[in-house]
């Protein structure tokens, strides 16, 4: 892998080149606690602090909602609206995210290639950036916490600046296009880069293993923790919206006043909604709230093999957004065993 360094003073015009490569996203604190990813139009917006955003990168590549085709009923024809879509730049996401995108390709994009998502993920360039967890982090347990493929830059905090590792063909043709703002790395970098990591290491409040997590949970279908849980849930769908890995959509024909016209679209859906597993006939899959909180904890647990992986990255973000205060990561320690409130199981 190619190392380069970025020094403090030559951030923001690096931004600035990053933006003639296409519409630049990135980290915006948008109030006194909570960032997004906003479109940058002044580079001194990027905030390099942020932990977590509102909403996941996933929204650049799975919009909220898109129009799919239109239709016309009297000629039985259809016509795509996919259309073109315009390069651009998403800075700042942490691993975990890129591994989330990760996650996201292999669901849309290898078996049966969805073009909805390839044009959109066509368009995109990564840059990743480090970061230190808060409490709602476990990254560290799901293996995603750094990532070695998945972005073109990705950037480690240096006291002056940033270690940049080259992870794709783009990513040197940006170095090399740019060059007057990087520079070799030295001794100290590499000694600085090893601080920040150790340092990254120690912050984590859970150390260990989440490995086997996946057959405690389908081994423990009767547990307490079920009920007393569920009772709890709001059944918002906040847990899913802002998970970097969730992709369910429904889709819906709208059509014009005259009957005749009309566009087929998608948009976000959520596992937690009662509508998402009702059926015609009036029959649903996941009829009650534990049926359909129990499902989100299997669902993000299983393993995605391609990456060795599981579907949760570990970004907390569900924890942290729950407005019932519904704490995924310590359920999840609960059920395996490795926390408070172990349980006898009855089988
Ligand atoms: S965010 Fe919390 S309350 Fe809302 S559906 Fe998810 S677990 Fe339930
Ligand atoms: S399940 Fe929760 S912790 Fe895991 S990736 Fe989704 S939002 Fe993050």
């Amino acid at each position: 892998m190619r190392y380069l360094k970025i020094k403090s003073d030559k951030i923001h015009p690096f931004l600035e080149r990053l933006s003639t490569y296409g519409a630049l996203y990135g980290p915006v604190k948008i109030s006194e606690e909570f960032y997004d990813y906003r479109k940058i139009d002044d580079v001194k917006d990027v905030a390099f602090e942020y932990t977590r955003t509102v909403t996941p990168a996933k929204k650049y590549v799975i919009p909220t909602r898109q129009d799919m085709f239109e239709f016309d009923m009297d000629t039985n024809e259809y016509r795509e609206t996919i259309g073109e879509v315009e390069p651009f730049v998403l800075f700042g996401l942490h691993a975990c995210s890129i591994v989330g995108l990760r996650i996201l390709d292999g669901v849309y994009l290898d078996e049966y290639p969805d073009k909805y998502y390839k044009v959109r993920r066509d368009a995109g360039i990564i840059i990743g950036l480090s970061c230190l967890p808060d409490e709602y982090c476990f990254c560290n347990l799901r293996r995603t916490d750094f990532v070695d493929i998945g972005f073109d830059l990705f950037l480690h905090e240096l006291p002056d600046g940033y270690l940049v590792r080259v992870g794709s063909e783009q990513g040197h043709k940006i170095v090399d296009e740019n060059q007057d703002l990087f520079e070799d790395v030295n001794n100290q970098d590499i000694q600085n880069f090893k601080k920040f990591e150790r340092k990254r290491h120690e912050m984590f409040q859970y150390q260990g293993s989440f490995d086997n997590l996946r057959y405690m949970l389908e081994l423990t279908e009767d547990h307490p923790l079920w009920d007393r849980e569920s009772d709890k849930c709001l059944g918002c769908g906040n847990c899913t919206m802002t998970c970097p890995t969730c992709r369910c959509y429904d889709v819906q024909d709208i059509p014009d006043i005259d009957g005749v016209h009309g566009k087929r679209i998608r948009y976000w859906d959520s596992c937690q909604f009662r509508s998402h597993g009702l059926v015609a006939g009036g029959h649903n899959f996941r009829e009650t709230k534990k049926d359909r909180f129990i499902n989100r904890y299997v669902c993000k647990n299983a393993y995605f093999y391609p990456l060795g992986t599981a579907y949760c990255v570990g970004c907390g973000n569900c924890t942290h957004f729950c407005p019932a205060n519904i704490d995924f990561l310590k359920n999840l320690m609960e059920i395996r065993g490795i926390s408070e409130g172990v349980y006898e199981h009855s089988r």
